[in-house]
């Protein structure tokens, strides 16, 4: 079984209230930060990128702060977005998937449920349709068309040590994804917790299409990892203290998530 190395690398971040992040807002509200990830899954001449970002029209339209673009992560890491040819997307949300244009090499692993929220009825809804970009749900069906789509329904293994298991919740098709390192089972959460707070608590991002499949997810991603310090949140500031540098330039940008928790 492959011993995965697995990065997590920030390109945007902004700035929030702890009372935003939480349904029914938190107790003792305060200044909160929200980073933007996307993770790399490599072993020798195998390369997975989890989610491809946004780039500067999202930062723009959306008013987040783009450190670099997902790509220029990449290559901070040696990773060369034409070299990308297999990419998971955890979910459609603008900020997993407005990179996709960046990577014509690639092919893109989705849920089937996640492609039919996306196009669905619920999406007549603003505050299912809010997080979601036409353009970036339109360019994937195209995808589909030119057959760089894998669809997959459920939990499915896409290479030995790296499987891929839908947990719902956020999104009808949100998946998140379970890796085999030198350190045991590691679990990208994405956006099936945001932070760390949300699985350890029990608490829900208030961004939700089911209540109900987010809070069982909690319980699937902690069965799924080795321990609860292998479950990684998807935008939780806390993930590049708890982890160590995969350099000291590169402390605060690129994280080692195969390496043991130094915070933790
Ligand atoms: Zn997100």
């Amino acid at each position: 079984m492959p011993e995965y190395e697995v990065l997590a690398l920030k390109y945007a971040w902004r700035p929030a209230r702890r009372a935003s992040l939480f349904i029914g807002g938190d107790p003792h509200d305060a200044d909160a930060i929200m980073d933007y990830y996307i993770w790399v899954v490599r072993a020798e001449e195998k390369l997975y990128l989890i989610d491809t970002g946004f780039n500067q029209d999202m930062a723009a339209k959306r008013g987040r702060t783009l450190l670099r673009s997902p790509v220029a992560a990449l290559g901070l890491v040696g990773v060369d977005a034409l070299a990308v040819r297999e990419i998971v997307i955890t979910h459609f949300h603008n900020d997993h998937v407005g990179g996709f244009d960046s990577f014509p090499n690639a092919r893109f692993h989705i849920q089937d449920d996640e492609m039919a929220f996306a196009t669905g009825r619920h999406m007549r809804h603003e505050r299912f349709a809010r997080p979601y970009e036409p353009d970036h749900v339109g360019g994937l069906v195209r995808l589909v068309y030119e057959n760089k789509v894998v669809f997959h329904d459920g939990d499915e293994e896409i290479a030995p040590g790296l499987s891929l298991h839908r947990i719902g919740g956020h999104t009808m098709g949100l998946q998140a994804v379970r890796v085999h390192t030198r350190r045991g089972w590691l679990v990208l959460a994405s956006d099936a917790s945001h932070y760390y707070e949300h699985f350890e608590t029990g608490r829900g991002f208030p961004l939700v299409y089911h209540v109900g499949e987010l809070i069982a997810g909690y319980a699937k991603l902690l069965q799924l990892a080795s321990s609860a310090q292998h479950v990684v949140p998807g935008h939780d500031p806390l993930v590049l203290h708890r982890y160590p540098p995969v350099s000291e330039a590169l402390r605060g940008i690129a994280a080692r998530l195969d390496a043991e928790p130094i915070n933790a």
